[in-house]
């Protein structure tokens, strides 16, 4: 029964209290374990849970829906119709999770725990092969096969810059110091993202494992875990999972009596967008205000406390075990020549199949939001996507035949961002999009930086105008100039980015501008 934050939302806890006691009465108590699990993924018809060993589906179920469930299917052998997922173009029910389009399309590899175990119980994580990758890692590997490992997976940040995590780890294991410190960026704040969050309330333990492996690859015995405080499931699992490591002897000094010493702490960040960015995250873990400073020096060689330090997002951490397991090719056997893997998303908005998605690299957004997300509800036509959050972009229609890779995403106007992708239909006015982007963005400018500061606040004004109808001659052309401007001459990544929205709807969309200006009608 899924336990991740959608389905709480909508009724899960109560839906497990009935169904316990329906089975206490039944006397089914030694043949049927209810085990709550992390999202399972399809938020939209949440309360959701599967059926082992034959994996039936069953969504929306209520707490009245209990009896019928227990009697029906746990006595009689057959499901519950009504609560089966239908296919809304066939009307036809489809029982098994696996069959439904939703799933059939998606590779769990980041996600292959989720809904498998219960993410409180470091048994179920260690049946499904967890800590085999470290204890391989810590026993046969030396840190220079890490790395390998890593290179040859062709793993990129998750984060949202791709940046090749093994070519991270080479530097971090060369640089000279006797601290290093490993750290995990769970800062997730983009709007409409939730794909780190659902991993640490699915998989805490995948992410502390990849943080051990990282440790040993380049000689840290320190990591910190630097988690938003609105997340407070994922602290409350990750605090957890940290102490069931400790007592097994994962975590802590001689790891799995390899003579290894690595520990780690959960440093709860007060949810500033800004501290997602790697050097304004870092002072925010040493006691100072979350502000960016320039790079170079880079974290590989001056990082927390000066020291050489790795900083990898929790969708990275969480594919590392698997690669020590599998092999950095067998990773690589996924994704196009340039992106390798999966990438989880987070698909929001305009789509009927609201959820949390995993897919292979290489697959067409055309697959993201039809074939998974269902399309548009209500008859209404597809816009566009909006990719990479505030920093991101939106890529119409005429490109959903993109393939999800970093370099084909950017050709097209946006980026990957961390993965949030929100579906817009054809009632979505695109400069009040771009406004709602701008306005998070000024907000959370850290104001450390002129262009940034200012330029955004400008940005914002003149969108502004524009919705209210004051938009006047000359207003697209001075939107470009100043976007042009804090494009290039902010100091960090926010602001670097923060004229995609503007720049990118200006790109496809520009006659919606025009008519905000010179449609009085
Ligand atoms: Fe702060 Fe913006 Fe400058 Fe980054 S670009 S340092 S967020 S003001």
């Amino acid at each position: 029964l899924c336990g991740g934050t959608g389905c709480d939302a909508t009724g899960s806890e109560k839906v497990r209290v009935a169904l316990q006691s329906e089975i206490e009465k039944q006397g089914l108590s030694d043949e049927v374990e209810i085990i709550i699990t992390g999202c399972n993924g399809f938020c939209a018809v949440g309360p959701v849970m599967v059926v082992q060993p034959e994996g039936i589906f069953y969504q929306r179920i209520q707490p009245e829906d209990a009896a019928e469930i227990v009697e029906s299917h746990f006595l009689k052998g057959t499901p519950v119709k009504k609560l089966l997922y239908k296919n809304p173009a066939t009307k036809k029910y489809i029982p098994k999770m696996e069959d439904i389009p939703f799933f059939s399309s998606q590779v769990f590899r980041a996600m292959h725990n989720k809904g498998l175990i219960d993410p409180e119980k470091i048994d179920e994580y260690i049946a499904r092969d967890g800590y085999f990758g470290a204890a391989k890692a810590l026993t046969e590997m030396t840190p220079d096969d890490i790395v390998q490992e890593m290179l040859d997976s062709g793993l990129r940040g998750r984060g949202g810059a791709g940046f090749p995590a093994g070519l991270k780890w080479r530097f971090a294991q060369q640089a000279q110091g006797d601290v290093k410190y490993v750290l995990c960026n769970a800062d997730e704040g983009d709007p409409g993202a939730f794909m780190d969050r659902s991993i640490l309330e699915s998989d805490p333990h995948s992410v502390l494992e990849g943080m051990i492996i990282a440790a040993k690859a380049i000689n840290s015995h320190k990591g910190y875990i630097y988690c938003r405080s609105e997340y407070p499931l994922a602290v409350k699992r990750l605090g957890i999972a940290i102490e069931q490591a400790r007592e097994y002897g994962l975590l802590g000094s001689d790891i799995l009596g390899s003579g290894f010493d690595f520990d780690v702490e959960i440093y709860q960040g007060a949810g500033a967008f800004v501290c997602g960015e790697e050097t304004a995250l870092m002072r925010s873990i040493e006691g100072k205000r979350g502000m960016p400073v320039p790079r170079p020096p880079f974290p590989a060689h001056k990082g927390l406390w000066a020291k050489p330090t790795i900083l990898n997002n929790v969708e990275t951490l969480s594919n590392v075990a698997q690669i020590m397991l599998n092999g950095g090719k067998w990773y690589a056997g996924v994704g196009t020549e340039s992106s390798k893997g999966t990438k989880v998303f987070a698909l929001s908005g305009d789509v009927c199949n609201i959820g949390l998605v995993e897919v292979p690299m290489g697959t067409t957004l055309r697959t993201l939001v039809y074939d998974i997300g269902g399309g548009v509800p209500d008859k209404r036509k597809f816009k566009a996507v909006q990719l990479g959050g505030p920093s991101g972009g939106c890529v119409p229609e005429q490109y959903l035949d993109t393939p999800i890779d970093y370099e084909e995403i950017t050709k097209v106007g946006a980026i990957m961002g961390s993965g949030g992708a929100i579906v817009m239909d054809n009632t979505t006015c695109m400069v009040d999009m771009a406004r709602y982007f701008m306005d998070f963005i000024q907000d959370e400018s850290c104001g450390k930086c002129t262009p940034c500061r200012e330029g955004t606040k400008r940005i914002l004004t003149i969108l502004e105008d524009m919705c209210k109808g004051k938009g006047k001659p000359g207003d697209i052309e001075q939107l470009e100039e100043l976007s042009e401007v804090v494009k290039h001459a902010s100091l960090c990544g926010l602001g670097q980015t923060a004229p995609n929205p503007v720049l990118s709807t200006l790109r496809y969309f520009r006659d919606e501008y025009e008519a905000h200006i010179y449609d009085k009608t």
